[in-house]
């Protein structure tokens, strides 16, 4: 399998021009304060699905084969990527199945079921939702469609960072969430061709590494997984974006579930701004390590906003006694 080209990533910006507007980098003067850095947030919150998957999702359906498309395919996915493949199967009228870990996030379920998409939870994280998944696509011959290891996911993913270079061609670095690592990978591929300068930082939950000690060994690990914060918590790494971000990433960086929850207050309250955790973890990256970003220009990309009720009314509740340690915390280190 091989990693798209810059070709294959403006012929999916071709197409999903059809389907999704540009979502907008905005900086926040109140946010700069508080990070020490001038920081852009891309805000792919801002997509129909509230996270930037869809724009894998509806490039790789776009270009399946007709027989494929008929009977159907089957994802799983804790709950973006799902809504993702739902959204794009609803667009596209192909059947779908999704596999849930059990007790997913209600509001991604109920967004799964509401695009028309079939949800069956099984297992308790998303490495047990993966061989059920697995299953049922061969027992119903739907297609199982990868998180990651899809050179047109990570085509359609990496639009979002050929319209983040074109809306701030200056950026000294851009930090990236990651779970599986498409994102990273996409970022990666669109820096070397439009920004080479640019650093590209991934960061992931510390108690989900999978990633993270993947890309430091050189090989794909499989680690505990056991971050509250969907979106990063993949247990192992996966193939086509290691291989990208083993010959292209700057650094890689862990940031604990506190760290997350208090930028995700910085996000509400200074950029005005509902990201879920995993949306918040770069601007959680920036405030872990203020010297190394300290008058930079940084982009931070806000992947998703799909937070459940349970999670905004304790990230809106978080006082200062909870914030201003997690904060603190990452400046002295
Ligand atoms: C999936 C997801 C991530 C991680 O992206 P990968 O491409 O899987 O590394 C980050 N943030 C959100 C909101 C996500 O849904």
């Amino acid at each position: 399998m091989e990693p798209p080209t810059l070709a294959d990533v403006l012929d999916a910006q071709r197409l999903l021009a059809a389907h999704l507007p540009p979502t907008p980098t905005w900086n926040y003067p109140a946010l700069d304060a508080t990070a020490g850095a001038t920081v852009f947030v891309k805000h792919e919150n801002a997509q129909p699905t509230g996270a930037f998957k869809v724009r894998g999702g509806i490039t790789l359906l776009s270009r399946l084969d007709p027989v494929v498309r008929r009977r159907g395919v089957v994802g799983y996915s804790t709950g973006n990527h799902a809504q993702s493949l739902a959204y794009a199967a609803h667009l596209f009228g192909v059947p779908c199945t999704i596999v849930m870990p059990e007790h997913p996030n209600p509001a991604k379920a109920d967004a799964v079921r509401r695009l028309g998409a079939e949800l069956v939870e099984h297992g308790a994280t998303f490495d047990d939702a993966a061989p059920h998944a697995q299953a049922l696509a061969d027992e119903r011959g739907m297609w199982l469609v990868s998180a990651a290891n899809d050179p047109d996911i990570i085509a359609g993913v990496a639009t979002a960072y050929a319209e983040l270079f074109a809306q701030q061609p200056h950026l000294d670095a851009v930090v990236v969430p990651v779970g599986s690592g498409s994102g990273a990978a996409a970022a990666c591929l669109v820096a070397a061709a439009l920004a080479p300068g640019c650093e590209v930082i991934a960061v992931q939950a510390a108690d989900s590494p999978a990633a993270y000690e993947s890309w430091r060994d050189g090989e794909l690990l499989r680690r505990p997984n056991r971050t509250a914060v969907e979106g990063l918590a993949t247990g192992s790494g996966f193939a086509l974006p290691q291989q990208v971000m083993r010959e292209r990433l700057t650094d890689f960086v862990l940031v604990d579930d506190d760290q997350i929850a208090a930028a995700q207050w910085c996000l509400m309250r200074d950029a005005h701004t509902l990201s879920e955790g995993a949306g918040a973890a770069a601007l959680a990256a920036v405030l872990a390590d203020p010297d190394r970003f300290a008058g930079r220009r940084v982009a931070v990309v806000c992947t998703g906003g799909n937070a459940s009720e349970a999670e905004i009314r304790r990230s809106a509740g978080l006082g200062e006694a909870a914030v201003a340690p997690a904060l603190a915390l990452s400046r002295r280190s």
